[in-house]
């Protein structure tokens, strides 16, 4: 926790940022309650969890710790419902109708749903994410449902050892953002960066690098 720490702080002072303007992401997909637990006693509370089923389970056992949840995962419909209840934000909406149930569902004395819309950049193999010329459409449908908050855009580009490569990826979602809030949003998060790459992410204006194998060490399943 505290070396991801020291490697946000190091990348945002490498690129002229404030590190406090990188939230730090912990991904704690397929480890269990225990880990959750040892990273809030050393200061972490934000969680990211990609299934439904398991992440159920641990926000309900974990219910005692004040901690902010985030669903970073594909969405099938019929898991809106759980999802709108129990999460603080999203990262991975990529369809209209999906954003509609998830604001319908949405319980009234919770704040708005924030939201990232996942981008599907270009080159990417991935068929999760809405392509980048569908991004401005789609984030005109979520504006416009009253219990969801556009926040940003979220990707996962694919792996890759060179630097510049991940650059250029990350450099697209940026622009994407630059031309959303230049057309009149307000947007202000761009979800990018995991453990092999935060670094990158955090110099192409990151403000949550999203990491789960950095702070908890390698995962058993995928
Ligand atoms: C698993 C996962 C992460 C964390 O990946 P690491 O390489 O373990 O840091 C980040 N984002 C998403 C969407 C994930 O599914």
């Amino acid at each position: 926790m505290q070396a991801v720490r020291a490697r946000i702080a190091a990348a945002a002072s490498a690129a002229g940022r404030d590190p406090r303007a990188i939230a730090l992401l912990a991904v704690s997909k397929t480890f269990p309650e225990s880990a959750v637990r040892a990273a809030h006693a050393a200061g972490q509370r934000e969680f990211g969890e990609n299934y439904l089923q398991e992440a159920l389970a641990k926000i309900g056992a974990l219910s005692d710790l004040a901690l902010i949840w985030h669903f970073i995962g594909p969405i099938q419909s019929n898991k809106t419902r759980a999802i709108a209840e129990h999460f603080d934000w999203v990262h991975s909406v990529a369809r209209a109708n999906i954003a509609q149930r998830l604001s319908d569902a949405r319980p009234a004395g919770r704040q708005a749903l924030d939201i990232c819309l996942q981008v599907n950049l270009s080159g990417e193999s991935s068929k999760s994410g809405v392509a980048p010329d569908e991004v401005r459409p789609l984030a005109e449908s979520v504006r416009a449902l009253p219990r969801l908050r556009l926040r940003g855009l979220m990707a996962i580009p694919e792996p890759s050892d060179d630097i510049e490569q991940q650059r250029r990826r990350f450099r697209e979602l940026r622009l994407l953002l630059v031309q959303l809030n230049a057309g009149g949003l307000a947007l202000d998060t761009l979800s990018m960066g995991m453990s092999q790459d935060l670094e990158t992410a955090v110099m192409e204006g990151a403000t949550i690098v999203r990491v789960g194998t950095a702070i908890f060490g390698e995962r058993k399943r995928a």
